[in-house]
């Protein structure tokens, strides 16, 4: 399917390579390949940076057999038989620090990431679940989740980390806010992202037009954000909004965003406008939507505008959560425990 630019944006290369096998010089010594995702989303972008004797690569794709073939041949075909001596991690999503530790253990691999990032993934890895724990359980109750999915995920294994992420070994380099990386005969400025992912990394190219940017700024559609149960009263849409508010100031006309997913584009001011701009519209019908109480499972239809089917209701809760969540947090709204099904409903104050 086309993905139609949204205005302002520019595509400059408006077919994705093949997953796994191709890969498209983005710049002098940059490539631009994809690992394929289970998934409605059904890619992660990855890009490779030449090093002369070998390649520094930003993210990796799941831990999978699949993926871990296609890298091989990726290795041997596309990057010329150079090896992976670096791996530069945006964030802990497993699509994007899956084969770090693989890349570690097998090929020998530096990983550079943020703190934040390295725990998180290594936390999640280690903390495999057979079923639910009670508060994840709780925590799908209190959104209003439907009664036959809140059965259904009370039995089956749960989303595990440790299922698509290799396990980490011992040791990673830390890069923060306000540091400056060499990769690829390029130095970067380092700022963190918020919101889509604690402590999110993204690159800012002080030698050309080029920006690394993760989850944190993609081109057509909305990086999701939500809350989980591991921190249940976060606030990663404020975080979001500050994160994107001090971004922008950073964004020129002629930037290439290379991004985790989708396609690389040009026309970052406007993309920073409308990033700001969807959550602050979303949160406005919201408000407007819960003038009487509702769940966050009775918020979808004000947020997406569309139907959610199964493969989608999990993200769309999490990201209901978020939005209401800010609302009360930012005291618009009141919220209070609804004795019949155990959710918390949400209603604007007046
Ligand atoms: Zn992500």
């Amino acid at each position: 399917m086309a993905d139609i630019a949204p205005a302002g944006l520019r595509y400059p290369w408006p077919t994705p390579p093949a997953h796994g096998t191709e890969a498209i010089e983005v710049a002098p010594g940059v490539l631009w390949l994809r690992m394929p995702l289970p998934m409605k989303l059904d890619h992660v972008n990855i890009y490779a940076f030449d090093e002369g004797d070998h390649w520094t690569i930003i993210d990796t794709g799941f831990a999978s057999k699949k993926s871990k073939a296609l890298w091989t041949e990726m290795i041997a075909g596309p990057l010329g038989g150079k090896p992976v001596r670096r791996v530069v991690v945006t964030h802990h999503h497993p699509d994007h620090i899956g084969l770090a530790g693989w890349f570690q253990s097998e090929h020998g691999a530096e990983l550079v990431t943020t703190r934040t990032a390295w725990l998180t993934a290594r936390m999640l890895t280690l903390d495999e679940q057979d079923v639910a724990p009670a508060e994840t359980l709780n925590f799908y109750r209190r959104s209003g989740m439907d009664p036959a999915m809140l059965d259904k995920r009370s039995t089956d294994r749960p989303f595990n980390f440790a299922d698509i992420v290799a396990p980490l070994p011992l040791g990673f380099t830390r890069i923060q806010q306000g540091d400056t990386i060499t990769i690829g005969g390029r130095v970067w400025d380092v700022h963190m992202g918020n919101g889509h992912a604690p402590e999110h990394a993204t690159f800012w190219s002080c030698d050309d037009n080029l920006v690394i940017a993760g989850d944190q700024i993609l081109s057509s559609i909305s990086p999701n954000v939500g809350v989980y149960p591991t921190e249940p009263m976060a606030d990663p849409i404020g975080e979001w909004l500050e994160a994107c508010e001090r971004l922008a100031p950073l964004a020129r006309q002629d930037h290439l965003v290379l991004g985790g997913h989708k396609l690389p584009f040009t026309g970052l001011p406007k993309r920073m406008e409308q990033l700001i701009d969807n959550h602050h519209g979303a949160l406005k019908r919201l408000a407007a939507y819960i003038s009487e109480p509702k769940s966050a499972s009775e918020c979808f239809s004000p947020l997406f505008k569309r139907a959610i089917g199964e493969a989608e209701y999990g993200l769309a809760l999490v990201e209901a959560v978020a939005h209401l969540s800010h609302l009360y947090q930012m005291g618009l709204a009141t919220r209070d425990l609804r004795a019949t099904d155990g959710a918390w409903v949400y209603q604007a104050k007046g």
